[in-house]
């Protein structure tokens, strides 16, 4: 079985806590794309993590976990998370975690460039997370990256770097930045090189014997649909394939078929960063959602940009992401509320929609409301669909009907076992 686990919104859905259940059973866990400029969190009876490199599957015993070539590596951040996660009990090993050798290195000097970048663009600044992944991806299009496997043979790595090195520091100093130095910049690749060495595989032989096997695969993506570089709210976008098409390739094996795409889509709207967000909410209205669904950045901490469900960017999302079945994250952060929000259409230059459009235009989309009654009541206990007060069966009835696609799982708090499933025939 092959399944992707993709985000159908913004990203932050709770892509890493429904990974972390679904994960039962799958014997390979695959992140096939991004860096760590997004955080996964996951809480499990062994403590709360937080994730921005190393697929969620780590915290399970058994489990083989893949960074797959479709991502971009900070070296540094990864053995910094290898060592947090040991030293809270989780054993990171060559054979529970293998790295693609055709993933990129993002570079210190990736992230300086991603803020004298996001410094020029000052007030238009697209809200990048300084983590450099931006100029990686750009510089592995360029043909001028550095691959992990360039960690195995340091004599041609050291003459790729000062390659490299004479074309970037054109453009560091350009900004007025300092050069990047090729001394420094190997001694950081040698230091975190030589200690993920001997995690470096061969990502397609090993996924293509263990599909041959007919192990189970799952891939997990980072951030959401509309975060897609090519179907996403360009250019506010993340600069990788956020979507499940991209699972196979980014992870190792293109001519794999998936077998099932899940979708994980939050009970509101939530937006880190800058570009159009048409539900988005304000004022006390704003306040009082993201203190509820602590809406801040898992990575970066930032405060996130909250409204009510969005009706017509999720059924973009799930058609974009071919989902099959959603899980609905996050529903018992709306108890609090009287009547609930929901963005059911927009208006763009006085035109009432409900296709999701591209372009400009989304910038000048204003939200239609409309409002649910609200449950009012503590649902974090419930554990069947039939427990949840009747107003919160029809706001999940509801947002399944408008977008078009079954709603098989509802997660009503953090902790692994908040969450009820939805019998088919209910
Ligand atoms: P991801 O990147 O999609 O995995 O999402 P994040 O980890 O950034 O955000 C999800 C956040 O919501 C985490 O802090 C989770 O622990 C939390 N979370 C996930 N599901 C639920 C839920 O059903 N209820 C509540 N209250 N919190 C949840």
């Amino acid at each position: 079985m092959l399944t992707a686990v993709v985000g159908i919104n913004w990203g932050d859905e709770g892509k890493g806590r429904m990974v972390d259940l679904l994960s039962e059973g799958y014997d390979v866990i695959c992140r096939y794309q991004g860096g760590n400029n997004a955080g996964h969190t996951v809480v499990n009876e062994r403590g709360r993590f937080i994730l921005n490199l190393l697929p969620s599957g780590i915290l399970r015993e058994g489990v083989v976990n893949i960074m797959g070539s479709g991502m971009v590596i900070d070296l540094e951040h990864l053995c910094g998370e290898i060592t947090t996660l040991g030293d809270k009990g989780v054993d990171i090993t060559p054979k529970n975690l293998k790295i693609s050798d055709k993933a990129f290195i993002c570079l210190p000097f990736h992230k300086t460039q991603d803020i004298l970048e996001e410094e020029r663009l000052a007030d238009k600044k697209y809200g990048s997370t300084h983590r450099g992944i931006a100029p990686v991806y750009g510089d592995k299009y360029m043909k001028k990256g550095l691959r992990v496997g360039d960690l195995l043979d340091i004599e041609s790595l050291t003459q790729k770097l000062s390659d490299i090195l004479q074309w970037k520091n054109m453009t560091l100093n350009a900004y007025g930045g300092a050069n990047a130095d090729l001394a420094e910049t190997l001694r950081w690749l040698e230091e975190f090189g030589a200690r993920l060495r001997p995690y470096i595989v061969n990502t397609t032989e090993y996924l293509s014997a263990a599909q041959k096997e007919g192990k189970d695969i799952m891939f997990e993506a980072q951030l959401g649909a509309l975060r897609d570089i090519d179907y996403g709210i360009y250019p506010y976008t993340t600069s990788s394939h956020t979507l499940a098409s991209y699972a196979t390739t980014g992870a190792g094996i293109p001519g794999a078929k998936l077998d099932r795409v899940f979708g994980v889509m939050k009970a509101y709207s939530s937006c880190v960063g800058e570009g159009p967000f048409a539900a988005e909410l304000f004022g006390t209205e704003a306040d009082a959602l993201r203190e509820a669904g602590s809406e801040y950045g898992a990575a970066t901490g930032r405060p996130r940009r909250v409204g009510g469900f969005d009706v017509v960017a999720s059924r973009y999302g799930v058609k974009a992401q071919g989902a099959g079945e959603l899980a609905l994250t996050k529903l018992d952060v709306l108890s609090y509320m009287d009547k609930i929000p929901i963005c059911v259409a927009y208006k763009i230059d006085g035109v009432v929609t409900e296709s999701f459009p591209s372009g400009d235009c989304l910038t000048r989309a204003e939200p239609l409301y409309e409002y649910q009654d609200g449950f009012k009541t503590d649902i974090s206990k419930c554990r069947r669909f039939e427990d949840l007060p009747p107003a919160a069966v029809s706001y999940v009835k509801y947002i399944e009907e408008a977008v078009g696609c079954p709603i098989k799982y509802v997660s009503v708090g953090p902790g692994r076992e908040d969450y009820l499933e939805i019998d088919e025939n209910y």
